[in-house]
C-alpha cells in the first residue's frame, strides 16, 4: 500500500558528482487527497470544477465510459448555454477539460473497492488505492436489459443499447427499439435517418415519454408503433434476423424480419460498489441523508445514482455543484 505521503514524490537530491545516481524512476503517484470523486458524468465534472475552485486537492477516478451516458448521445438541446445544441461528447470533453483547467487530478480507471467504515475513506482501483478526507459517489447509471435470451446471444450482433454508437450499422434495414420513454422517442426518432423502417415495441398501450417527444416520433412516417407487444425471442444466424413479437392483449405471437434491436427500457444505478456501506432504496439508488450527505458522514452523491426522477444532464450537473458545496462545508467543519 502506498503512503500517500507528498514528501514521498520527490526524489533526493545528493548533489555530488562522486556518488553514483539515484536511478530515474518514475515518480511514485499521488495516493492522498481531500476530495475523491468517483465517476466522470456531469455531476463528477461539475464537482471536480467546484471542489477545485473552493481550493480542495481533487481527484475524479472516472470509471469505464469517462464522460458518461451523454457519451451515447448526439445533439443535446437542452443544455443551458448552447443556443444551437451541442453534441453529448463535445460536452462532456467540455466539462472534462474545464475541471482540468480548475486543477481537477483525473485517473482514467476503475473503482473496484471502497472502505467508508473509518477515516481517511478509502477508494481502490486494479492497482492503486487512494484515500481522501470527503468522497462524491457520481457513479451513474446503466442501461437495463430486457432480460431474454436472445438478448445476449446477439448483444453486439445486432442487439444494442446506444443508438448514436450503432445506428449507422444499421442502414437500409428495419430496425426494432423497445420501450416508450424519452430515451425510446429520441432513439427512434435518431435511428430513422439510418433504418428502412423503426418499430416501437412498447408493454402498454401509452408512451410515458414526454408530448414533445412523444408527437416527434408518432409524427415520424417511419416509425411504426406495436401497442401492447413485447419481444418474445430474437432470432438469427450470425447476427440478428428476427424478432418473435407477443402481442400482451391476445396472446398471440407473429415474427417480424429485423436487422436489429434497440433496448431503451431505463437504467440501473451503479451502486454495486456500495453495497453494505451507503443506504439505499429498494431500487438500489443510493439515499441522501442531509442535502447531498449519504448514510454515513463525509460521503455526498450527486446525479442519476441517487437521482430517478429528473435525471438530465443539467440536473446531474446542479447536484455535482451541490455536492461541492456540501463537501466545502463539511471539510471546513473537520478543521
Ligand atoms: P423511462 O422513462 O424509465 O422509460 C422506460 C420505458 O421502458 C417505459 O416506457 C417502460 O414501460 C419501458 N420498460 C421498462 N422495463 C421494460 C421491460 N422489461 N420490457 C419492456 N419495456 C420496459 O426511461 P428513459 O426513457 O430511459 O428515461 C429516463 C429519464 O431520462 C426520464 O426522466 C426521461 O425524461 C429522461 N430523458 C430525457 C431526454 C431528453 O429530454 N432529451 C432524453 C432521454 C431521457 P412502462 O411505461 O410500461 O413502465
Amino acid at each position: 500500500m502506498m503512503s500517500g505521503d507528498d514528501s514521498s514524490l520527490v526524489m533526493e537530491d545528493r548533489g555530488s558528482n562522486d556518488e553514483p545516481k539515484t536511478p530515474d524512476f518514475p515518480k511514485k503517484t499521488k495516493t492522498s487527497y481531500d476530495v475523491i470523486i468517483i465517476g466522470a458524468g456531469p455531476a463528477g465534472y461539475t464537482a471536480g470544477i467546484y471542489c477545485s475552485r473552493a481550493r480542495h486537492d481533487t481527484l475524479i477516478i472516472s470509471g469505464l465510459l469517462p464522460g458518461g451516458q451523454l457519451m451515447n448521445t448526439t445533439d443535446v438541446e437542452n443544455y443551458p448555454g448552447f443556443d444551437e445544441g451541442i453534441m453529448g461528447p463535445d460536452l462532456m470533453l467540455t466539462m472534462r477539460k474545464q475541471a482540468e483547467r480548475m486543477n481537477t487530478t483525473i485517473i482514467d480507471d476503475v473503482v473496484v473497492n471502497v472502505d467508508f467504515r473509518a477515516k481517511p475513506f478509502k477508494v481502490l482501483t486494479g492497482s492503486e488505492e487512494y484515500e481522501a478526507k470527503a468522497v462524491i459517489v457520481c457513479t451513474g447509471a446503466t442501461p437495463r436489459k430486457i432480460g431474454i435470451e436472445g438478448e445476449q446471444t446477439f448483444s453486439g450482433k445486432g442487439v444494442s443499447y446506444c443508438a448514436t454508437c450503432d445506428g449507422a450499422f444499421f442502414r437500409n434495414q428495419d430496425i426494432a427499439v423497445v420501450g416508450g420513454g424519452d430515451t425510446c422517442m429520441e432513439e427512434a426518432t435518431f435511428l430513422t435517418k439510418f433504418a428502412s423502417k423503426v418499430h416501437i415495441i412498447h408493454r402498454r398501450d401509452a408512451f410515458r415519454a414526454s408530448k414533445i417527444m412523444q408527437d416527434r416520433a408518432l409524427s415520424n412516417e417511419n416509425i411504426e408503433v406495436h401497442w401492447n407487444s413485447v419481444i418474445e425471442d430474437i432470432k438469427g444466424d450470425q447476427k440478428v434476423q428476427q424478432i418473435i413479437l407477443k402481442d400482451t392483449k391476445t396472446g398471440e405471437n407473429k415474427t417480424l424480419e429485423m436487422g436489429g434491436v434497440f433496448v431503451a427500457i431505463g437504467h440501473e444505478p451503479n451502486t454495486e460498489l456500495f453495497k453494505n456501506q451507503l443506504e439505499m432504496d429498494e431500487n438500489g439508488y443510493i439515499i441522501q441523508k442531509q442535502n447531498t450527505e449519504t448514510s454515513v458522514k463525509g460521503v455526498f452523491t450527486a446525479g442519476d445514482v441517487h437521482d430517478h426522477r429528473y435525471r438530465q444532464a443539467v440536473t446531474a450537473a446542479g447536484f455535482g455543484c451541490m455536492s461541492a458545496i456540501d463537501v466545502d462545508k463539511y471539510l471546513s467543519e473537520q478543521k
